[in-house]
């Protein structure tokens, strides 16, 4: 397994540079991913050779460039495993995805009184869209709490679901701590009082095998850049019947099957989501990303990955007024941790001059750093490039910044 993933590493350019006199130790994969050389090659020959406008031109070129943007709709679908490229809407990132089934399933769906449960490890993006909504319409937002190891509980979740609930919105797996959630006996549980549940797979997707079918979730949401595609692309996934059923969430070409001033028509699925020219190069580079994954195999990413935690976790306990935060039993590749007497930020800058980089801030999860009373924290996230050198680099790094900040 080392041996397999030691060959990656030489896949990224970015990776061979040098940070401050060292080489890089990229450990800041929760905020975003760094990309190899077969995604950026897929973005540099869509502009070099195929670049067009998609579903419009009768020309070969056109032609192509369609081929590929809906070439990367059916990468998507089978890395989901959805039933149909219907239920493929390209967006820009999660944050998009949420907004979308806040503004258009839910608003035209939910009434007052009515309840979505989120969980208390959310990231803001599965925080704000529903407190928009809760402005607008006068929804209930329930919490589900998290215990001190960073884990949600499914008995507390059953007693608190009832037939007010309309949706239950969580993450598979959390940015600031690790959890990885039940997500497929959280989907049996909404389905058992007749909501539907929303699925934040920003985390879970570059680290683990995802079935929706399987999970039985209605929505899941992913980011390309999170998963060693571009930014600004990535993919809402929605059962069928449920987009169908909903209203466009913007309006403009390509959503429109036909154009009068008294009325439009919408274009069908999953079209009518996806208003103006879109990402298309993103798409593509997308696409080649889920490629890269699928070639590795993400059952043999998520084994190497916990052994890559296992043992910095080990080491990192070695240290003396270490405490890390979030030790959920199912857990995936982060390391969030705190110092006795010393700020996040110190920290993070200090092992930045050893090429090291870490993030210090409360991870778009400011309930969290509520919940364990700190204001934030220091995280390692690991991602498939990563090395067990880098851990020993790490904790060389976080031990050096102690001694000059204590
Ligand atoms: C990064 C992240 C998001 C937001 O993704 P964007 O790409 O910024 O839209 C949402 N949820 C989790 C868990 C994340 O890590």
């Amino acid at each position: 397994m080392k041996q397999k993933f030691a060959q990656i590493r030489a896949q990224f350019p970015i990776l061979q540079q040098t940070e401050n006199g060292h080489s890089l130790v990229y450990l800041d994969n929760g905020a975003t991913s760094q990309k190899p050389e077969r995604v950026i090659k897929a973005i540099d020959d869509y502009y070099r050779w195929q670049n067009a406008n998609v579903h419009r031109g009768v020309y070969g070129l056109s032609e192509r460039a369609t081929e590929l943007y809906e070439g990367a709709r059916e990468v998507s679908r089978t890395f989901l495993n959805a039933k149909s490229t219907r239920e493929i809407v390209f967006v820009r990132g999660v944050t998009e995805a949420i907004n979308l089934v806040a503004q258009s399933w839910a608003r035209s769906n939910l009434q007052a009184g009515d309840e979505i449960i989120i969980t208390e490890m959310e990231h803001h993006s599965n925080i704000v869209p529903w407190q928009l909504l809760r402005d607008q319409i006068g929804i209930r937002l329930s919490v589900l709490r998290i215990n001190q190891r960073g884990e949600v509980c499914m008995n507390a979740l059953k007693g608190m679901v009832s037939e007010k609930t309309k949706l239950i919105a969580t993450t598979q797996m959390s940015n600031a701590l690790g959890s990885i959630n039940p997500v497929k006996e959280m989907a049996a549980i909404a389905h058992s009082v007749g909501a539907k549940i929303l699925v934040d797979g920003a985390q879970a997707t570059p680290h683990m095998t995802v079935d929706v079918q399987d999970i039985d979730c209605d929505f899941y949401a992913l980011s390309g850049h999170k998963m060693y595609g571009p930014t600004g692309i990535g993919v809402l996934y929605a059962k069928e019947a449920l987009l169908e059923a909903m209203p466009p969430y913007q309006g403009g070409g390509d959503m429109i099957y036909s154009v009068t001033f008294d009325k439009t028509e919408y274009n069908v699925l999953p079209y009518k989501f996806e208003a103006g020219t879109p990402h298309i190069e993103g798409a593509i580079g997308l696409a080649e990303a889920m490629r890269f994954l699928n070639d590795i195999g993400l059952s043999d990413v998520a084994a190497y990955e916990a052994e890559l935690l296992a043992y910095a976790t080990e080491r990192l306990k070695q240290i003396e007024g270490l405490r890390i935060i979030g030790e959920a039993e199912h857990k995936g590749g982060v390391l969030s941790f705190i110092i006795d007497g010393v700020h996040p930020h110190d920290m993070a800058t200090l092992m930045d001059q050893d090429g090291i980089a870490v993030r210090a801030s409360h991870h778009c999860a400011m309930p969290v750093m509520q919940h364990f009373n700190v204001p934030a924290t220091v995280r390692a996230s690991f991602g498939v490039y990563n090395s067990f050198d880098d851990i020993d680099r790490l904790v060389t790094s976080i031990e050096e910044a102690k001694e000059m900040l204590l």
